[in-house]
């Protein structure tokens, strides 16, 4: 048999000073709410180690009851934090419902003096807020395999550690207790409590790292004005694979140098943050946009025949002239360079070179118009208003 009291306050050290660390750690990446959460989690826990340690000296029911609410209560934090961490909504409901439920069911039998149901109820309880957590990160397992999977394990493995322990109180001690239940399955759960704490703390704040890192990855692919994808994102997702029957548009707004010029800059960005509303509508699933540059945009429109292309850039250019004319009351236009992969298919790189010929020559014809890169060796198509 193991020292009781020293598993406890060992238990009690490792979730306080665990707190502290996702406190700091929250503080410094404020975006990652269920840090926060997760460190009050700890400290309820490690608060309710504080009375279990008392209540092993001195037994008596309110040190009990208060070690059982507390914990039950900071098991609900932890389970709102890995909801947190999820769905990225308020956790507070979920954690007030668990915390009632579970602390109502625990302290009632408590409350008549039947101790012993009361730790059998209260162990049964953790159980199952432990497999709630374990759920919520097998549920959030795509956003980082590794990491999501073994908190989901380690939750899941303490979780039914709990079980023997609710078991063997009823069975050895009965439905009213003088003292803490001392039998294998709790030295078991408790020292494998002690192991996992450090472990979960580790791979919590690795979680946190990794959204810190994927949300620095989808900014540096991001564009800030108009939140399309940027020159780079455009080529990182299509530089692998030719479309087989693809087509690609680049968008040049009129004039602009006039726009900046005439109504300043700010404007010149509310028009460019309207072609983007007017790329965006109508968006085929499986496209891509992009601004590219100034007042360029790019789309990729995979498995699209060429005649669905054009009509699609057209819209797009209509489109634009309507927004800019009810939303900024300025005339603006746009040119358009169409180019089609063909039956054979070519790169995406190949379409947006000719595609980029074709807008030269919408420019050259007097822009507000869109033209298709010939094929062969024939002479450019167009369509539009000079
Ligand atoms: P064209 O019809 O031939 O395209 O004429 P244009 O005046 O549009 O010529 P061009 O495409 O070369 O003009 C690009 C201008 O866009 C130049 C630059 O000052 C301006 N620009 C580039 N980026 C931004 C931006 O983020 N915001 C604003 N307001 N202007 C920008
Ligand atoms: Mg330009
Ligand atoms: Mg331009």
């Amino acid at each position: 048999m193991l020292d009781f009291a020293s598993l406890l306050v060992a238990i009690g050290f490792a979730t306080a000073f665990l707190s502290v660390i996702l406190f700091a750690a929250w503080k410094t990446s404020r975006r990652d709410g269920f840090l926060l959460t997760c460190a009050v989690g700890a400290v309820l826990i490690a608060v309710s180690v504080g009375f279990s340690t008392i209540d092993s000296f001195h037994p008596s029911s309110w040190a009990l009851g208060i070690a059982f609410g507390l914990l039950l209560a900071g098991e609900a934090n932890l389970y709102g934090s890995a909801a947190q961490f999820r769905l990225g909504l308020s956790p507070w409901r979920r954690i007030a419902t668990a915390t009632v439920v579970s602390g109502t069911l625990t302290l009632l039998p408590l409350l008549f003096g039947f101790s012993g149901i009361a730790y059998a109820v209260g162990f049964l309880a953790s159980a199952v807020l432990l497999f709630l957590i374990s759920h919520q990160f097998w549920e959030a397992r795509q956003q980082a395999p590794m990491t999501t999977l073994t908190i989901a394990a380690l939750y899941l493995l303490v979780g039914l550690s709990f079980l023997p322990r609710a078991v063997l109180v009823l069975l050895n001690d009965g439905i009213v207790v003088t003292g803490p239940p001392r039998n294998w399955a709790q030295d078991l759960s408790i020292m494998l409590v002690i192991g996992a704490i450090p472990a979960l703390g580790a791979l919590t704040m690795a979680l946190s790292q990794i959204r810190t890192a994927q949300a620095h990855r989808r900014e540096a692919l991001t564009d800030p004005l108009t939140g399309l994808m940027n020159r780079r994102a455009l080529f990182d997702a299509h530089e692998a694979e030719p479309p087989p029957s693809g087509a690609a548009i680049l968008f040049d707004i009129d004039e602009f140098k006039t726009i900046n010029d005439t109504h300043g800059h700010a404007m010149g960005d509310r028009v460019i943050a309207l072609f983007a509303k007017a790329l965006k509508h109508d968006l085929p699933a499986n496209a891509s946009a992009a601004r590219i540059g100034g007042e360029e945009f790019a789309l990729i429109l995979p498995d699209t025949a060429l005649d669905d292309a054009l009509r699609h850039a057209d819209a797009v250019r209509r489109r634009f002239i309507d927004l800019a004319a009810k939303e900024a009351g300025l005339p603006c236009t746009a040119s358009a360079g169409l180019a089609a992969s063909g039956a054979n298919g070519i790169s995406t790189d190949r379409m947006l070179a000719d595609a980029d010929r074709a807008l030269y020559e919408a420019k050259r014809a007097g822009r507000n118009r869109v033209v298709v890169a010939p094929l062969q060796a024939s002479s450019p198509a167009e369509i539009g208003s000079g």
